[in-house]
Parts: C-alpha cells; sequence; structure tokens
C-alpha cells in the first residue's frame, strides 16, 4: 500500500466533544471549509450531527450542499461566502444560512428569494475592524433597513448577526466586541431580532471566554490542528496520521515512498517522522521518496509516520507547519489525490 492518511472517527468525535465542553453555553458551529481541513466533509458533518451538533459552517453554497445532503434536514448550515444568483437560488431551495457582507449582496438575496417566493435566511455582519468582507459601520443603518425592508416583504429573515475578530491581542478584539454589541443593538432597536450571534474563530472561542457570543465557529481544533505557534489543547489530540512504506533499505538510510509530489513540502528535510523504534529524522526530500536515517531492524513494507497524534513519535501537522512558517491545515490540504484517505471506527 502506498501513502494512506488515516483518519480516526472516534478521535474527531472527542475533539468536537472537548471543544463543545470547553466553550458550554456558547453553541458549537463547525467549520468545514476546505474539505473540512482535508478531512473530508461528508462523513464529518453527519457524525457531528449524529453527535448534537446543531451548527455547521461551510464558507461557500456549494460546500453548504454538501453538508446538507450528508446531514439531511437535522442541523443549519451556514455559507458566508459572497455568492452568485444561482447559488444563492440553491441555498434557499436547500434551507442554507447565508452570510452577508455587504448591502448589495442583501439586495440580490432579496430579489432572488422574492422570485422564488421563499424566505432567505441571513446573518448580517458588521465590520468590526478586519476589514475584510462586513458592513462598515457608517453603512450599518442603511444595511439594517434593507432587510427590515426584506423581512416586511417576506423575502429575507435576519436570523443572525456575526463578525470575524482579529484574534491579534486582547484589547483589539476588546474593541471589536463592543463595535459588534453596539451594531446588535442597534439592528434590535431597528426591530431585527437576530435568534444567534457569533464573533469568534477557533482561538479566541478556546481562550477568551468573554468574548464568544451564543454560537462559536470552530474548524481546526475540532479537527485535532491546533494554532502554529500556539500551545497544546487540553483534550484536543490530530485526528489524521500520514503513513508511507519503507520501500528501500541502505547503509545507514531508509527510503519511504511518498515524495514532495504527494504534497510533503520539500523544504521538511530535517524534520523528523515516527517509526516503530520512536523518531528518525528526514535527509532529504525527493519528488516521489523520502530519505530517512535508519533504526535498527528497517525492513521493506515497514509503514512511518509522517505526522500524527505522535504515538510513534511522529510530529503532529502543526508542528511541521511551524518549521516551515505555515500553519497545521495546510500541510492537511495540500496532499495529492494519491494519497489513499482511509476513516476508521
Ligand atoms: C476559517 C474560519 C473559521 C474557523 O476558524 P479556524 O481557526 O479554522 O477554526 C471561523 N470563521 C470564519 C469566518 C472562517 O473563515
Amino acid at each position: 500500500m502506498g501513502p494512506v492518511l488515516e483518519i480516526s472517527r472516534p478521535a474527531f468525535l472527542a475533539d468536537v466533544a472537548a471543544v463543545r465542553a470547553r466553550i458550554t453555553p456558547s453553541q458549537l458551529m463547525l467549520v468545514v471549509k476546505d474539505d473540512a481541513y482535508g478531512h473530508g466533509i461528508s462523513w464529518s458533518a453527519e457524525a457531528a450531527a449524529d453527535a448534537g451538533v446543531e451548527w455547521f459552517g461551510s464558507y461557500d453554497v456549494p460546500a453548504g450542499l454538501r453538508v446538507r445532503e450528508a446531514i439531511g434536514g437535522r442541523g443549519r448550515v451556514f455559507a458566508w461566502a459572497t455568492s452568485e444568483d444561482e447559488d444563492v437560488a440553491d441555498a434557499v431551495a436547500h434551507d442554507i444560512d447565508l452570510g452577508v457582507g455587504t448591502r448589495d449582496y442583501l439586495a440580490r438575496i432579496r430579489s432572488v428569494a422574492a422570485r422564488l417566493s421563499r424566505t432567505a435566511r441571513v446573518h448580517l455582519k458588521i465590520d468590526t475592524g478586519l476589514h475584510r468582507n462586513g458592513v462598515r459601520p457608517e453603512e450599518w443603518a442603511d444595511a439594517v433597513a434593507e432587510a427590515r425592508a426584506g423581512e416586511d416583504e417576506g423575502s429575507v429573515r435576519v436570523v443572525g448577526i456575526w463578525s470575524h475578530i482579529a484574534e491579534a491581542g486582547d484589547a483589539e478584539d476588546d474593541a471589536a466586541q463592543e463595535r459588534f454589541r453596539g451594531a446588535v443593538r442597534q439592528a434590535q432597536e431597528a426591530g431585527l431580532a437576530p435568534e444567534v450571534l457569533h464573533l469568534t474563530a477557533s482561538a479566541a472561542s478556546w481562550w477568551r471566554p468573554e468574548l464568544r457570543e451564543s454560537v462559536s465557529r470552530i474548524g481546526a481544533f475540532c479537527y485535532g490542528i491546533r494554532s502554529a505557534d500556539g500551545p497544546d489543547l487540553d483534550g484536543i489530540r490530530p485526528i489524521a496520521t500520514l503513513s508511507a512504506p519503507v520501500v528501500g533499505v541502505e547503509d545507514g538510510s531508509v527510503r519511504v515512498g511518498l515524495g514532495s509530489l504527494d504534497g510533503y513540502p520539500s523544504t521538511l528535510a530535517g524534520a523528523s517522522v515516527g517509526t516503530p523504534v520512536g523518531p528518525v529524522t528526514v535527509r532529504r526530500v525527493d519528488l516521489d521518496t523520502l530519505t530517512v536515517d535508519a533504526w535498527p531492524g528497517a525492513a521493506i513494507g515497514d509503514r512511518v509516520r509522517l505526522f500524527g497524534p505522535g504515538d510513534q513519535g511522529e510530529p503532529s501537522a502543526t508542528d511541521l507547519a511551524e518549521r516551515i512558517d505555515t500553519v497545521g491545515e495546510e500541510i492537511l490540504t495540500r496532499l495529492s489525490p494519491r494519497v489513499q484517505r482511509v476513516v476508521t471506527g
């Protein structure tokens, strides 16, 4: 067998449970962007729904449709990418909530939903300082008025208000929350009645309880990926193990059947891999093989672990990411299709 990414469903559910315990009473919105950070949307959304997770964040509508297909009518799916009219129509037809960061987009959603004689469920986004999509504070009153008009005609319902914070520092994030709360009050005074509020993603949800609103959007931690340069997290462990076979044993070195073409960055020379006797060092990364230090008893067909929870001394995906200045999800999402994915448990 060639390279395999083995993903543990029980480990995923344990991480989801640890996240939910940590953030309660705020509810988890399980973020599944980038095909659930390379782990697979469908099985993980279904497993999470079975465990009682009620909110899913898909980034775009096509991914939201995959979640909806996996979970049936059981939960809420939130797609926040500004989408073409066709995707908006699909979202409305399949009960997917839309994140709305501009008044233009809100107007388009109104007209698509009106044309279909349906009500679109929307979450209005206030820009709390990140300047990355979101209604600017000076335009908030107009956007709220537009939403109220949509509610009056029955084409939209504002079910949520949300924002994204920088997670840049406590003072800055506190100020963002102040702006958020101000925008919520303003919307309520204008007659909107959002059922949910969400502001924080993984790191702030975990470390800053006072910033959590009724829902917390968390992806990476649920898949066992800690933040790069961040500390370990109680109860969270990697759920995916990348392994590859020994394909050659030479004097003092071992060749492993996986290389940069499979998505293992060539800049990872010097990292370690896990073996039956513990970690050894990667000497070089070629297109389809790695050369690593030999260990006693190494034999063709043995399997080496490139990353995983650490049971054989292998690093985590985030440990690898930190060596090359990226984030753990990047290590997973760049793996090539040649790497076989297997979900266990
Ligand atoms: C990616 C993302 C999240 C989840 O963040 P993680 O750190 O990956 O858990 C939450 N909200 C938004 C808007 C995102 O884009």
